[in-house]
Order: C-alpha cells, then sequence, then structure tokens
C-alpha cells in the first residue's frame, strides 16, 4: 500500500519547477500553488498583470493533490434558496450563478489549454438513501435548474442503472460535473498560466508578508517579492501564516483510498457512465473509478493512534458492502488531505488588509468552485469592487473555540453514522 496519492503516483504532465531567488516584482503575488493560486495565476496573467506563484512545496502538494477528482458544481449541504436566506436574494443569486456554472468553466478551461488530464464530463450524481432524502434532492435540482445547471431527477431504477449501487429510493444528476485526475489539472493550469506569462515557483515557502509603501514585502527563505497585491491560496495548509485566518476555518482530515483495478466484467455493473457519486448521508459515501479502473473512495472516520492504517481498512469494507463486492480488489493506494470547511459551507473571499486577499472555496467541493474563484479573484486583482463580486467579501471572522472547534467534525461522527442509520431503518417504512 503506497501513502502517497493515487494522482501524484500516475501524473504525467508534472515537471520540478524553480525556487525563487533573489529579489523580484510584480503585480501579483499568489501564496499557495493549488487549484485557487493557479487558476487565479492564469486569469490574472491573461489580464496582462505580472503574477508570481509561491508555493511551499510542489504543486498541487495541499489538498489540490488528495482529492477524489470529483467535479462537482454546487455546494455541501447549501442549495439556493438557503443561501438567499442567509445572504439575501441579489447576493444568493449572483452566487448560485457562480457555482452553477463552475463544472463548464473547468471543462472549457480543459479543451480551452488542451489539458491532458483523463477528465471526463459525464455528470455528478447525488442519490438519496430514503424517501425523504429523495424528496429533498427532487427539491435541490429544481433549485439549481433555476440558476443553469443541468440538473435531472433520478428514480430508483435510474440510479441502480447509472450507478450499480442498490437500495437507494433515487436521486439527481448535474451533467456538467465530472471526474478528472486533479494532480495532472493543477499541473496543466500551472502550465496554461506559465503560458500567459505567470512565474510558479516551487519549494518557495513565504516566511514573511509585510507592508511597504502601498504594496507588499514577501519573503521566501532564498528569495523575495514586491507586489502591490497579495493573494494568500493556502487553504488548511496554511501553517498559521496569518493567525486570524488559521481560526476562520474549520480543517477537516479526509481519507482516500483506490483499490488494485477491477475486472472489466465488474466494472461494466459499476458506473458504465463513468459518473463520480457522492450520497447524502452525513458520513457521506463517494465513488468513482479511475482511467485505469481503480475504484476510488473516502469517508472521515475517528482519529487517534494507527488512523492511518485502522481507517482506509474501514473504508475498503464500507466499499465492498454497499456496492455489493465480495471480491473487491485490495488497496493500492491510501492517503489524507485536509480540507477547510467555513461554518457556512459557502465560498468566502476574506479581507485582511489593503491589496492583501485570502480565498476559501473549498468545503469539499473545491475542483470546480476554486477554479471559479481564481476568475473573480483576478477581477480583484485587476481593481474590481471586491463588493461587487459575486462571492462574499468580508474580514476574517474568528471561529469561537476554535481549539475545540476544529476536532468537533471527527469526534463527532459516531453521532452522524448513528442518525444516518436511524434515518434509513425509518425511511425505509
Ligand atoms: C481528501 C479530500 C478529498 C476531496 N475531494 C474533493 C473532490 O472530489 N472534489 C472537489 O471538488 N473537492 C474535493 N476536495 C476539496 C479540494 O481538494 C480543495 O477544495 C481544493 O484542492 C483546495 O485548493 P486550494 O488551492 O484552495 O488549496 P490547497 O490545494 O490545499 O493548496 C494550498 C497550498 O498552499 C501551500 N502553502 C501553504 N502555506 C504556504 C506558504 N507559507 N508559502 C507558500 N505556499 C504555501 C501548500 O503547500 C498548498 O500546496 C477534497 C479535499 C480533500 C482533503
Amino acid at each position: 500500500m503506497s501513502d502517497i496519492s493515487l494522482w501524484h503516483a500516475v501524473a504525467r504532465n508534472r515537471r520540478d519547477r524553480p525556487s525563487l531567488q533573489g529579489p523580484a516584482e510584480a503585480d501579483l503575488v499568489i501564496v499557495g500553488g493549488g487549484f485557487s493560486g493557479l487558476s487565479t495565476a492564469l486569469h490574472a496573467a491573461a489580464r496582462g498583470l505580472s503574477v508570481i506563484v509561491l508555493e511551499a512545496e510542489i504543486v498541487a502538494w495541499g489538498a489540490t493533490g488528495r482529492n477524489a477528482g470529483f467535479v462537482v458544481p454546487n455546494f455541501a449541504k447549501m442549495d439556493p434558496d438557503n443561501v438567499i436566506a442567509l445572504i439575501g436574494a441579489e447576493r444568493g443569486e449572483r452566487l448560485a450563478h457562480f457555482a452553477s456554472a463552475s463544472g463548464d468553466l473547468v471543462f472549457d478551461l480543459i479543451r480551452r489549454h488542451g489539458i491532458d488530464c483523463a477528465a471526463d464530463q459525464s455528470g455528478w450524481i447525488q442519490p438519496a438513501p430514503t424517501a425523504a432524502a429523495f424528496a429533498r434532492v427532487r427539491a435541490r435540482a429544481g433549485q439549481w435548474a433555476r440558476y443553469g445547471a443541468r440538473a435531472e431527477v433520478l428514480d430508483d431504477r435510474a440510479v441502480e442503472a447509472l450507478t450499480g449501487a442498490r437500495g437507494y429510493a433515487g436521486g439527481w444528476m448535474d451533467r456538467s460535473g465530472g471526474v478528472l485526475n486533479p494532480v495532472e489539472y493543477a499541473n496543466g493550469l500551472a502550465d496554461a498560466a506559465e503560458a500567459a506569462g505567470a512565474r510558479v515557483f516551487e519549494t518557495s515557502r513565504v516566511t514573511a508578508l509585510e507592508r511597504e509603501g502601498s504594496g507588499y514585502r514577501i519573503a521566501t527563505g532564498a528569495g523575495s517579492v514586491r507586489a502591490g497585491r497579495v493573494f494568500v491560496a493556502t487553504n488548511a495548509y496554511d501553517g498559521r501564516l496569518n493567525s486570524r485566518l488559521s481560526r476562520s476555518y474549520v480543517p477537516l482530515r479526509v481519507f482516500q483510498i483506490a483499490t488494485r483495478p477491477l475486472p472489466a466484467s465488474v466494472r461494466q455493473r459499476l458506473l458504465p457512465g463513468n459518473q463520480c457519486v457522492s450520497d447524502t448521508r452525513r458520513n457521506l459515501f463517494t465513488f468513482r473509478f479511475d482511467a485505469e479502473n481503480r475504484l476510488i473512495t473516502g469517508g472521515m472516520h475517528i482519529l487517534g493512534p494507527g488512523a492511518a492504517r485502522r481507517v482506509p481498512r474501514a473504508i475498503h469494507r464500507r466499499l465492498a458492502e454497499k456496492l455489493d463486492l465480495p471480491d473487491l480488489p485490495p488497496i493500492e493506494y491510501a492517503w489524507s488531505g485536509m480540507a477547510a470547511v467555513m461554518p457556512d459551507f459557502l465560498p468566502h473571499l476574506v479581507d485582511l488588509g489593503p491589496g492583501l486577499l485570502a480565498g476559501f472555496a473549498c468545503n469539499g467541493r473545491g475542483i470546480a468552485m476554486t477554479t471559479a474563484l481564481g476568475a473573480v479573484v483576478a477581477d480583484w486583482a485587476a481593481g474590481a469592487d471586491p463588493h461587487g463580486l459575486p462571492v462574499p467579501y468580508a474580514a476574517p471572522s474568528e471561529l469561537p473555540f476554535h481549539a475545540f472547534v476544529r476536532h468537533a467534525p471527527n469526534a463527532l461522527l459516531p453521532w452522524s453514522m448513528l442518525r444516518d442509520r436511524f434515518d434509513e431503518s425509518a425511511g425505509a417504512r
């Protein structure tokens, strides 16, 4: 069993990039070489700004290289009506349009820049295990359709035919979602940003960020940059670069596994259309195939000693059970990553001072949302009023009791699992 992500292990377009040496200048410095940073770099360079990306490790080292590669153009837990109730009709509708267009944006960029990343805009499916959950996703599909989503309601037979999974009451599909290899997608974004004039440096950890004149001086171990604006795109890997920022989200450790390839006979029964699936359970069940027919799933689990060995095995057992696969091949890759979850599960732009912005668009739906966020941050870098952008913009809102709250999702998991079980036995009636 390997402990690096499947995607880093199989990526074909990865190459080393230099580290920053000596002094440099740019209109925009981006801290972090994940989807948020790289999409911003591409969109800002295309607008004619001079852009430098500083990545502490390598491109896609953070959540970007550790996710499941599901492109999902909507929010976890929040539907457009909830968003409107929370932030008002005008801002809520803008944000819903932003999200529902994000899947097409990803696949359009891939096509436009010829990014070879095993991309397939095959759709994202959300099955519902109970009649009550099916009623909720039917309403969800209707709401997203109002904002342009290619939403389809699926009855129980359609879910089984599309996924191969039995026992769901129904579900819905957004056809603008799909799958890709995230490390190849990120490296393709970095190549495209460089082709547009951006400079991307690896092994260049930002160690200091200070105000200098009307801009900033950003220091790494071996270099420094003077820039008019800075975008902090460090997500849950921020290393406390800004402590107020670190206390404004909940870091969530999520595990992923990929099995050895499945035989073609089984592959034909499961996901013949190559979609990705995440159901509505609180303890989310997800699955997809990669291009080599490895079955990929993930999940959270109770942490503690031995979690790195224990959790992948538990996730593997669950996969075999849920898909009725007693002969499921063993795990080939197991890895974990940190996702940054905002309390309202929505994307946010965080005002850290004049010309200094951070962004979160993750909440476990980051591929589409961070890509779309990059286009918005490029507008800000080019001088747009941040209050007019489609993503909420505010000073960091520090979570009370952060030292405890940060452990809540894992600590509360057994409770969530119990509630799932209760819903399923009650919903079956
Ligand atoms: C296990 C897992 C599964 C997921 N599955 C999915 C999925 O299937 N679909 C989906 O849409 N989303 C998924 N997500 C969420 C998605 O991966 C993230 O939303 C997205 O990758 C966030 O990208 P980012 O660029 O904001 O941050 P990251 O990719 O985390 O990048 C932050 C980068 O900042 C760098 N950095 C930190 N500090 C510094 C510093 N001081 N100087 C320089 N660089 C620094 C880090 O090295 C890192 O590379 C998943 C997340 C996890 C953890």
